[in-house]
């Protein structure tokens, strides 16, 4: 018989082993967590949140502001020369709009922001004193924009992806659906007959036989996820580096959200180590995917307030990500995760059945926003039955709660019922009928003319999403926004990073379209803020940004070191 000291000390050692096991496995998930990690900073949330709270405000002076890349003083004087004429371009067109926009800007802390976030910080006041060109809008027809001024405007910021078919189809059903549900007017907390309708048809486009109905496209998102976290008892969800769902904090961890997020992992997109970690961590409820990255993949929607340099990059490769798609598709199903697709976005933008269709994967849940409202706020989840249920049958106290005062509001059934029935038309269902080759060509002959007009510019899209891309390494890229304002050509306050096209534009409006592209980016050539001395890299410019910010950073601490004494 074994003495019990001995049986004390075998069980202690057992127990010692067990731990190192645990701790050893909890070290190797934790590795294996950081190395799926993307190496940008939109890869590490928190590292970017923290940098970005240490980041000082300085800004050019007059000089600084013309040859921030070193550009010599006839080029800068050209620059100044550019700058001067545009800006009285923008105080003759653009007054009423400039003066109410200011005034606005006042009460809508938004506005301000937005305002201020259009060019990187360094430049920001003088462009806004200078070229003030208002956030106002007073008209809209075919794929125009009509200012508070009478000025004209084609219409590229495409109302945050909302506009899918032109203003017009949006007008007609916002107008049908009132009629619709007249009678009823805004009673809430019942459904409106004609609510029948619109499920039957989106259990058909999504492939999925439940459906809620939420306010916004965030708050689909919120439900999405809340849901799987019900139904797994899991805790994480995973999105991909540089991917948006709406301005949640859970999906939104890092720059922009001051908290910091527990239950969020950032992996990185099309990566197998990323997939690693799908495999082996107990405690991921879901995966959230935005297609609209398979644009650019890890990268943060791209905006010109960022645009210091000329590497923003972007390229689709359909094949290739269709592919990553079905390999989560299959770790999803292997470990019980939810797969998420947030279609808010790029809903019924590519496919009648949406991104599900048009990659060719089933997801357990899809959020829908945006276009599908018929021009009203609405968020959708459609979802298996498994996913979508809020209460258990054998416990009936464990439920999941969702609801939100203005839900399945009857206008904006009304507005959705109509563009259902619109979308159930073989007229309608053929516009996505050589949809992407129509836009790839459209593409293809701008980038042509670009090249032609020898001008460091190009694009990249998928489908009717755009962004501009610069080929030469450059400071000012951020100014070809105002280029092409005054050419009649409006962007959204991200400026180039984002074109929204809609299926409205013809032949004949791209055509113009391209032509006002190109003079924009001649004229701005032509100004000079292209220069370049041959030999400057984007890296080198990201690298003087960066001492410059550390020379800020350094003599804002001396200060208050000083101030202290
Ligand atoms: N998900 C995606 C993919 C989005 O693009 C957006 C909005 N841009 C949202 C969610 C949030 O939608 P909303 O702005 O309606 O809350």
């Amino acid at each position: 018989m074994e003495s019990p000291v001995w049986m004390t000390l075998g069980v202690a050692g057992a127990l010692g082993a067990s731990a190192v096991a645990l701790v050893w496995r909890a070290a190797a998930q934790r590795l294996q967590l950081s190395r799926s990690k993307h190496r940008s900073l939109a890869g590490h949330a928190r590292m970017a949140r923290r940098i970005a709270a240490q980041m000082p405000h300085y800004e050019y002076d007059e000089d600084r502001f013309f040859c921030a890349d070193g550009a010599p003083p006839d080029i800068a004087a050209q620059r100044q020369a550019g700058f001067t004429r545009l800006a009285e371009l923008y105080t003759q067109r653009f007054a009423k709009s400039a003066a109410l926009t200011s005034e606005l800007r006042d009460y809508l802390p938004d506005l301000d922001f937005t305002s201020n976030y259009r060019v990187p910080f360094q430049f920001s006041r003088k462009v806004r004193e200078a070229l003030r060109s208002g956030s106002t809008l007073e008209a809209a027809d075919g794929v125009h924009l009509v200012d508070v001024d009478g000025n004209r405007f084609y219409d590229l910021a495409g109302s945050y992806g909302v506009n899918v078919f032109g203003v017009d189809f949006y007008k007609q059903c916002i107008e049908r659906g009132n009629h619709l549900v007249a009678a009823l007017g805004p009673v809430l907390g019942a459904y409106h007959p004609l609510v029948r309708y619109n499920v039957q048809s989106l259990r058909d486009i999504s492939g999925l036989p439940k459906v809620s109905f939420h306010m916004s496209g965030t708050e689909a998102v919120m439900q999405a996820v809340r849901l799987a976290r019900y139904h797994t008892g899991r805790s994480h969800l995973v999105r991909f580096c540089g991917a948006y769902h709406g301005w949640w904090g859970d999906v939104q961890p890092g720059v922009g959200n001051p908290q910091t997020e527990h239950h969020t992992y950032t992996l990185a997109d099309l990566s197998e180590r990323s997939l690693k970690v799908l495999r082996t961590r107990r405690d991921i409820a879901c995966v959230l995917i935005n297609p609209l990255q398979a644009l650019h993949p890890n990268r943060n929607a791209p905006g010109d307030s960022a645009l210091i340099d000329s590497s923003r990059s972007a390229g689709f490769d359909r094949r290739a990500y269709s592919e990553w798609l079905k390999k989560l598709r299959v770790v999803c199903d292997e470990r019980g995760i939810a797969l998420i697709f947030d279609e808010v976005f790029l809903g019924f933008r590519l496919a009648l059945g949406g991104a599900q269709e048009y990659f060719g994967v089933q997801a357990d849940m899809v959020t829908y926003g945006k276009t599908l409202g018929g021009g009203l706020p609405v968020g959708v989840v459609c979802g298996k039955a498994q996913w979508m249920k809020r209460y258990r049958d054998d416990r009936p106290a464990d439920i999941c709660f969702a609801r939100g005062t203005f839900n399945s509001h009857p206008y904006v059934m009304a507005a959705m019922h109509v563009f259902l029935q619109e979308m159930a038309k073989p007229e309608r269902q053929a516009c996505y009928v050589g949809l992407d080759e129509c836009w790839n060509s459209r593409a293809q002959s701008l980038n042509q003319r670009l090249r032609n007009a020898g001008v460091p510019v190009q694009v990249a899209n998928i489908s009717t999403i755009w962004t501009i891309l610069f080929t030469t390494p450059s400071r000012y890229n951020w100014m070809f926004q105002y280029y092409l304002r005054v050419q009649g050509l409006a962007l959204s306050w991200v400026g180039s990073g984002r074109l929204i096209f809609n299926f409205a534009y013809d032949d004949i409006a791209f055509d113009d379209v391209a032509q006002r592209f190109v003079a924009a980016a001649t004229a701005m050539q032509a100004d000079g803020w292209w220069w370049s001395d041959g030999v400057t890299t984007n890296q080198q410019l990201r690298r003087h940004v960066l001492r410059e910010l550390l020379t800020e950073r350094f003599r804002a601490i001396r200060r208050q070191f000083f101030r202290q004494r």
